[in-house]
């Protein structure tokens, strides 16, 4: 199974997901099912992408890029893992923007996992090389079932910055994560990924798809990345 994960970060009104998704729709895509498709949209379009992606019968899931490290309770504003839980089967977390914009730590994020494992979600655990091995031992600590989970290699200069990673080096990185999570999930790879360089990541051994960012706000880039990487598999 090949992965191709959008992530829309904090963009798309839901008027904007309405379109995006009627235009990927017309784009009349051929959906490979050996490719899973899936959006991490804001929490406010999830049900409205969700509606309409049963509506034109599309195969992609909705994620959300975030949830509450807390469980139900008083705790204003936060969005918990039980109430994703009516809404989509993933949740990213760990993006390199929640650590630098919210503080965000490996301590946090493993309980995030730990929050979302408990509601019967998968966690798209986002890393990056300086704390890739404290992340998977907490997350071995806290027991955390590796095998309902997926990681993302995601170098910091590589996010957003039309620069993306050395394949080779992706692959090695990948090779790493592999053997610190015994081979029992996915690993991505996350960075200034294009419909021109996904087959470059996607071919490597380790590697079984890609997140991406800005490249993913554009439905008929979507598309072709998604026909790139059926190509190949
Ligand atoms: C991301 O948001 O995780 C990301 C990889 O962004 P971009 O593809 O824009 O680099």
């Amino acid at each position: 199974m090949r992965y191709l994960i959008g992530n829309w970060k904090s963009y798309q009104t839901i008027s904007q997901t309405q379109t995006w998704l009627t235009d990927f729709s017309n784009a009349k895509p051929k959906i490979n099912n050996r490719i899973k498709l899936i959006l991490c949209a804001p929490f406010t379009d999830l049900a409205e992408a969700k509606r309409i992606i049963h509506h034109y019968g599309l195969q992609i899931e909705v994620a959300a890029q975030d949830v509450s490290p807390f469980e139900e309770g008083k705790h204003t504003g936060e969005i918990n893992a039980k109430m994703l839980s009516e809404l989509t089967t993933y949740c990213l977390v760990g993006h390199s923007e929640r650590r630098r914009e919210f503080n965000e730590t490996s301590e946090i994020v493993a309980e995030k996992v730990a929050r979302l494992i408990e509601a019967n979600l998968s966690p798209i655990i986002c890393l990056d090389t300086p704390y890739l091995e404290e992340q998977i031992k907490l997350l071995l600590h806290k027991r955390i079932p590796l095998e309902r989970c997926l990681f993302v290699y995601e170098p910091l200069a590589a996010i957003g910055s039309g620069q993306p990673a050395d394949p080779f080096e992706v692959e090695m990185i990948a090779q790493k994560i592999s053997f610190l999570t015994e081979s029992r999930c996915p690993i991505l790879y996350g960075g200034s990924v294009t419909p021109e360089n996904v087959i470059s990541y996607a071919r490597h051994h380790c590697v079984d798809g890609v997140l991406v960012g800005g490249e993913s706000l554009n439905p008929a880039h979507f598309v072709q990345m998604m026909d790139n990487l059926s190509y190949e598999s």
